[in-house]
């Protein structure tokens, strides 16, 4: 019994919400720790939110 392996591969992570990243524009995915807090997710790693931190001269987020 062989299973079939189909390139289109539907999965339900297409269903998955993304958006591009504020600093390089790449698509990121959705990721289940960002769940909680997607809406506020701007970047796609660590290195870009620095970057527009650094360009912006904005404090460390804190704060109410
Ligand atoms: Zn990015």
């Amino acid at each position: 019994m062989k299973r079939t392996v189909q390139p289109g591969f539907k999965g339900n992570k297409a269903s998955l919400p993304s958006k591009p990243c504020a600093v390089c524009g790449r698509p990121m995915s959705w990721r289940r720790a960002w769940a909680k807090n997607w809406e506020q997710v701007r970047y796609c790693c660590e290195a870009c939110r620095r970057q527009a931190k650094a360009q912006r001269g904005a404090p460390p987020e804190g704060g109410a």
